[in-house]
């Protein structure tokens, strides 16, 4: 017999489980199906040598909304920690603080260079702004932090994080920069929060990231959501009255969950069909095109193959002999290697529990599905992290073992033309009534946990009892492409 549900939503992310708990408080019944055996999706965390560690650096922004805020401070209580940004970057061979303190910066950028970024920033006193219609990322960088930081900084690391050089992204890739359009407001912002105290603020939970999304998981099934694990969704068929889904739960799933102790949500024994009058989808839009009956005009198929998803590897390294480094992260710009963050999770909170005669570092490194660094083995990885680390100037790292994760849809890519594929896309997803996309993935976006978290949060307000009022969510979509991503 099939499953039912007011609400489906697919993936616990985030997106899929801030919409769960909010569409639960208001007593729908909402079942949520996640393929992997853990909520959370990118911002969970799991352990490594008793270490708690997240998908690469994760912090909460003080710029969630403060409803949600609340909330979240609600379940999280005192461990939900704000903590001060330690980082920093390599520029030519030398380490500054990151985000950029104007003085240091300019001390530390070699006598060429900083002459250089010193008339850049005189020309910029009377910015000439580019073309919006015309202009790239590179084109708003440079306008916007000086041709000489751009060609430092921002073009190396966009072409290791995006893949591409930044004349072949669109400008929207530095619209939604925190720090973007202009340096000069960036600088008076810095400023401003800093007089306030603010400017180097996070939260971050003191067991890791992925305790926020493990709280929330929580309180949805106390809500009375349910939560299928290990369950991949594989079709979904929309109708008048609603949507069926089919998914399939996975063969090691029962054995997994139960050594983990995780939730499941029953009657969803071994995977089916659910039906339900309305989906809430965070899947990678792509793919939720290549799902659907009836399915997608060819059009919008085509549309769909041409969004890219950079992927990313993640290489945590066991580090025997406590605490490696004083820093939550290190930046490397550089097209030297291919590593473009380091971090120190333990560095991100304050937890008497973390082990304290070792640490886990994570080395994020974009690349490919299929490339020769997706494919590369544990022993090749552990080479690569060692060359990065003396290289580098970094503290030597007493190696005992590396673990490796590697996840497929790191980054959206917003290149030249994507905006046209997107919007093909979407026009015809926007047909369909019972369905909704949204979240990181859903929406094709560089968003951050609290733009996902609202997200959630708008999508279930838009769900009635009877209907979703599709005018209040395009409104919520058009505030959506205000959000300024941090990095
Ligand atoms: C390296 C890195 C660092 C980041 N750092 C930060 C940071 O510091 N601060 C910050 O706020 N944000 C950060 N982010 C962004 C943050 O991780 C995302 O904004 C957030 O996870 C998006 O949530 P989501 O629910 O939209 O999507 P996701 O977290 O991607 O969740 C989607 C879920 O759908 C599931 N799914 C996919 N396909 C299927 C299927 N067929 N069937 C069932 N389930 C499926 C997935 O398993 C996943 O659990 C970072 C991201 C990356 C990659």
């Amino acid at each position: 017999m099939a499953a039912e549900a007011d609400l489906l939503v697919l993936g616990a992310g985030p997106a899929g489980l801030a919409a769960a708990w909010r569409a639960a408080r208001r007593g729908q019944s909402v079942l949520v199906l996640e393929r992997a055996e853990n909520t959370g999706g990118m911002a969970a965390s799991f352990e490594i040598a008793g270490m708690s560690v997240d998908y690469g650096s994760h912090r909460l922004s003080p710029a969630t909304p403060p409803h949600i805020l609340a909330d979240l401070r609600a379940l999280l209580g005192a461990d939900l920690q704000t903590r001060y940004r330690t980082g920093r970057i390599l520029l030519s061979d030398r380490w500054v603080t990151y985000p950029f303190k104007p003085r240091e910066l300019a001390k530390a950028l070699p006598r060429a260079p900083r002459t250089r970024v010193a008339l850049d920033a005189l020309s910029m006193l009377r910015p000439k702004a580019p073309d919006a219609a015309e202009a790239s990322y590179a084109d708003l960088m440079r306008a916007g932090f000086g041709p000489t930081l751009y060609q430092l900084v921002y073009e190396p690391y966009a072409r290791k994080l995006w893949g591409v050089s930044g004349d072949e992204l669109d400008a929207d890739q530095a619209r939604r920069k925190a720090g973007a359009p202009t340096a000069f407001a960036a600088l008076t912002r810095a400023v401003r929060a800093g007089l306030a105290g603010e400017s180097l603020a996070y939260l971050y939970p003191r067991r890791g990231f992925g305790q926020l999304t493990e709280t929330l998981a929580d309180a949805a099934i106390t809500a009375g959501a349910r939560i299928a694990l290990g369950t991949t969704v594989e079709r979904i068929e929309l109708h008048e009255q609603g949507a069926t889904v089919t998914a399939a739960r996975s063969e090691s799933h029962s054995a997994a969950a139960e050594r983990a102790g995780r939730r499941s949500a029953e009657p969803w024994t071994n995977g089916g069909t659910v039906r339900a009058k309305h989906v809430f989808s965070t899947l990678p839009l792509p793919q939720l095109a290549r799902l659907l009956v009836p399915s997608a005009p060819y059009e919008a198929l085509a549309a769909a193959s041409e969004l890219r998803f950079r992927a990313l590897l993640l290489v945590y390294a066991v580090h025997e002999g406590g605490r490696w480094s004083g820093h939550d992260v290190h930046y490397l710009p550089s097209p030297a290697a291919p590593v473009t963050r380091i971090s120190e999770p333990a560095n991100h909170r304050i937890n008497p529990d973390d082990p304290s005669d070792r640490s886990v570092i994570c080395f994020e490194i974009p690349c490919q599905v299929g490339d020769e660094l997706w494919s590369a083995d544990e022993r090749q990885l552990a080479d690569l992290v060692q060359r990065t680390v003396s290289a580098c100037a970094l503290p030597p790292l007493r190696l005992a073992w590396v673990q490796v994760k590697r996840l497929r849809h790191g980054y959206p890519v917003h290149n030249a033309g994507y905006r046209d594929h997107l919007a093909a896309l979407e026009s015809w997803i926007d047909t369909l009534p019972r369905l909704t996309t949204l979240g990181r993935q859903g929406l094709f976006t560089p968003d951050n946990v609290h733009h996902a978290l609202d997200m959630g949060y708008q999508a279930a307000d838009a769900l009635g009892s009877d209907a979703f009022d599709h005018e209040r969510w395009q409104a919520s979509r058009r505030e959506f492409t205000a959000h300024l991503i941090e990095t």
